[in-house]
């Protein structure tokens, strides 16, 4: 262990971390980024990385990009701040929610800007009770989030979160929010089911849980179209088809947390296309602006906006707004972010890199550590198993999955740890060479990660 440098005791001291075991931090030290350019990042020893993670599935456009650049100076000039409470508005605002409209996988009338992805969601939560209100039905209030899902961190945004981590020790989730089955077919399939078959009996295991619970009782729910932080899972064929009939069936509408698949990511602007899903109402943040400022959105339909106008006639007023939601040098970013991704043909790009890199990942799965590996476009990811053929996965408390990602880290390349899937998400601005490169550090780690699995004993 060598003895933490002069910025990294500063850091312990004063830093509280997120999601960090911070009774480790203290021995371990941060890791003390200092700038980027491109794909890569550089710490404050020198030492560059491939951003293999786009940071936290956000730096869509890698860093330094003159023209991002170019883009907040204009507007930090022009009017750095200004909000649009009340009848006050400005011009990148309403530029992005235009041009948001006019992606949308669904018809949309309004955007609302928020800070964060949870925000968002958070937004999203108290405009379907807001709807019901107005619609007269007060009974209608939960929300269906599934098991494993990640949908941010404010007390309502982690009660939708499925991931115990973010309950425990909260005391989450709050009332009002149900969980059903995650679609993770490698790890919840039954001994000898087929795929088709697994769909259907989570579809059912929704409707189950819906008709207990009451569908008068039931607002929503919600579902991210690749579920990311809780291991990279895509769910299977017809997946998206079949909760969706349940759903209609109970006129319960779909939410789509599109805070990682939005704008690219996996090979179309949402995830929702890739995946076949009709939401109702649509989350976005993090590449947005391609995280070179925070902002966050909820996009509505004329219908349920027309609840909302008859409401807070009602009431008097529209109150809920974030000081910082529809921040002019966020909404500018977003604006030149969308234009980038148009004029530069990132979704293209994204496509024309999606089979080498399925190809990557199939090839890991051929690895003594993989179990199985997934992907969606340029979102991918490896779980660690103890056993192959049993699918066995190990015990937790040995950290096979950091000590995994801690050695592809020492080889060059961030990618990220969820238990003991290995995740990864480049830059969508990543070429072929890189990607290649970054795979092979990513097998390099792996194969150090097998030497120590073995020489431990771990199996
Ligand atoms: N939703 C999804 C799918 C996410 O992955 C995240 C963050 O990783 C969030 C919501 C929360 O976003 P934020 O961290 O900006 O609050």
């Amino acid at each position: 262990q060598t003895p933490l440098t002069n910025f990294q005791t500063r850091d312990v001291e004063s830093l509280l971390h997120p999601y960090t075991p911070i009774h480790k931090l203290k021995t371990i030290g941060a890791v003390v980024m200092e700038r980027g350019e491109g794909i890569y990042v550089y710490d404050t020893q020198g030492r560059g990385y491939i951003e293999g993670m786009s940071g936290l599935w956000c730096a869509g456009l890698g860093f330094g990009d003159e023209e991002m650049i170019e883009a907040a100076t204009a507007q930090m000039r022009a009017l750095p701040f200004y909000h649009i409470f009340g009848a006050k508005s400005s011009e990148p605002a309403v530029e992005l929610a235009e041009k948001l409209k006019e992606i949308a996988p669904v018809p949309i009338s309004k955007v609302f800007f928020t800070s964060s992805g949870s925000e968002a969601n958070d937004t999203q939560v108290k405009l379907a009770w807001y709807m019901n209100n107005a619609l007269g039905r007060p009974n209608k209030k939960k929300i269906i989030s599934r098991i494993k899902a990640y949908h941010g961190v404010t007390v309502m945004a982690a009660s939708l979160t499925g991931l115990p981590g973010n309950h425990n020790g909260w005391d989450l989730p709050v009332d009002r929010v149900l969980h059903t089955d995650c679609p993770h077919y490698y790890r919840f399939g039954t001994e000898g089911e087929s795929e088709a078959d697994f769909v259907a009996r989570t579809a059912k295991s929704l409707r189950d849980l819906i008709e207990r619970e009451g569908p008068d009782t039931i607002a929503a729910m919600i579902a991210e179209p690749v579920m990311g932080a809780g291991g990279v899972i895509v769910p299977p064929k017809g997946y998206f088809e079949a909760i969706q009939a349940v759903l209609d069936e109970h006129d319960i509408i779909l939410i789509a947390d599109e805070v990682i698949t939005g704008f690219g990511r996996t090979g179309n602007w949402w995830g929702s296309q890739t995946l076949n899903m009709k939401p109702k109402t649509i989350s976005a943040a993090k590449q947005l602006t391609a995280a070179y400022a925070p902002l966050g959105a909820v996009m509505v339909p004329e219908d349920i906006y027309q609840s909302y106008v008859d409401h807070s006639a009602t009431l008097g007023s529209f109150a809920h707004g974030f000081t910082y939601g529809g921040h002019p040098l966020s909404c500018a970013l977003g604006v030149k972010a969308i234009e980038i991704y148009q004029k530069r043909d990132i979704l293209g790009h994204v496509r024309t890199l999606m089979p080498l890199f399925e190809q990557r990942l199939k090839k890991l799965a051929d690895h003594p550590l993989v179990g199985e590996t997934r992907f969606c476009g340029l979102v991918g990811g490896a779980e660690l198993v103890a056993d192959k053929k049993t699918k066995r996965s190990f015990d937790p408390k040995q950290g096979v999955g950091p000590e995994a990602s801690r050695l592809i880290e020492q080889n060059g390349a961030i990618l990220r740890a969820i238990g003991d899937t290995i995740a990864i998400c480049p830059p969508m601005i990543i070429t072929e060479a890189e990607l290649n490169e970054l795979f092979d550090r990513f097998e390099k780690g792996l194969d150090q990660a097998e030497a120590w699995v073995s020489k431990e004993g771990l199996r």
